[in-house]
């Protein structure tokens, strides 16, 4: 296959960080365009919509939408309707109706709607998996405390409804451990903390248990100073399996099985990778499990209020 004319929306922290450097190394696309609200990208054509971005060029194939998840549905739905493949940052949109929308829009039209979950590519992630689902799940902990004033400087649509607050990072832990179970968990209850000035929560504790019973707990925190916290540790009935460092670090009864330096180095360009891969095969890939867990949990959750959070 030729490269993929695509256009990037959204040039913010993430566009920056990984999707413009896994695009410049990638062999299946070609980066055109890009629309974007503020300060574009040298050497690329830069629109203030995507629409003027997809009026502008025809020949643009793809689309990469790495906007915040508020409004991103407009943005996709439009690209979808012009013809173009789509490619979300997560988390996928801001409802679970409007990303099914999507999905069934692309179907109708032939086109791929790929729902990345970067941290799914993180290196240990795939060996637990495969190590798991050999084996009987007795329990699981979750413990994804980061600190939001690093992560996340000055942004506030993160605070804001439908920018999920500590459930941004939060949903990447539910994307590994989604994949890694070999059974669906089942969300039982759980506590949200909100800040008394903010509409998005700083915390959250959360307990799941697995079809067959096994119990299932995760701790969400974005006040954490100091070393962060990116953990899984499943005990199974042959052994412990750990994944440390967001999925890059798997331990597996003491013994490193995994280990890759620099924390996402390599997600982007499995991602951009797999997206091409679709995009051959007329496929798309929407697994909205990690989605749909976090709407439970706003809608199960006890709210707490907390003290003020100011960046
Ligand atoms: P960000 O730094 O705020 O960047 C988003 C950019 O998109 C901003 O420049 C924003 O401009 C622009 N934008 C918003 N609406 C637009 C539109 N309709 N057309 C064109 N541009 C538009 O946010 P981010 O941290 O990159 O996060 C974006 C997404 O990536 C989120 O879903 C997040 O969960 C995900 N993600 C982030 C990270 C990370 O480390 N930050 C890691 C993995 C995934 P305005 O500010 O003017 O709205």
């Amino acid at each position: 296959m030729e490269s993929v004319r695509i256009g990037v929306v959204g040039i913010g922290k993430i566009a920056r960080d990984q999707h413009l450097p896994a695009l410049a190394a990638s062999r299946d696309f070609e980066l055109v365009a890009v629309a974007t609200h503020h300060e574009g990208v040298e050497g690329v054509p830069t629109y203030p919509s995507i629409e003027a971005m997809l009026e502008a060029d025809p020949a643009i194939g793809a689309v990469s939408l790495c906007t915040p998840p508020v409004g991103r549905h407009d943005i996709a739905r439009a690209a979808l309707e012009a013809g173009r493949h789509v490619m979300l940052e997560k988390p996928p949109g801001a409802t679970v109706a409007e990303v099914d929308h999507l999905a069934g829009l692309a179907a109708e039209r032939g086109l791929t709607l790929f729902c990345t979950w970067h941290s799914r590519e993180a290196a240990g992630v795939e060996t637990a998996r495969a190590w798991l689902s050999e084996r009987t799940i007795r329990s699981a902990q979750v413990i994804w405390k980061e600190d939001v004033r690093r992560w996340h400087p000055g942004q506030q649509w993160i605070w804001e409804p439908g920018g999920l607050g500590v459930f941004d990072p939060g949903i990447n832990a539910l994307s590994i451990l989604t994949r890694i179970l070999p059974e669906r968990a089942i969300l039982q209850q759980a506590t949200l903390a909100f800040p008394s000035n903010r509409a998005a929560p700083i915390a959250a504790d959360l307990t799941f248990r697995t079809v067959s019973g096994a119990p299932i707990s995760a701790a969400f925190d974005f006040r954490q100073t100091g070393p962060q916290s990116w953990d899984i540790i499943v005990e199974t009935d042959t052994g412990t399996l750990v994944l440390h460092d967001g999925g890059s670090r798997l331990v597996i009864d003491g013994e490193t099985h995994t280990v890759e330096t620099g924390e996402v180095e390599g997600e982007y360009p499995n991602l951009y990778r797999r997206f091409a891969d679709l995009i051959r095969r007329g496929e798309s890939d929407v697994d909205l499990e990690p989605f749909r867990h976090v709407a439970d949990a706003f809608m199960l959750g006890h709210r707490t209020v907390v003290e003020p959070f100011d960046d």
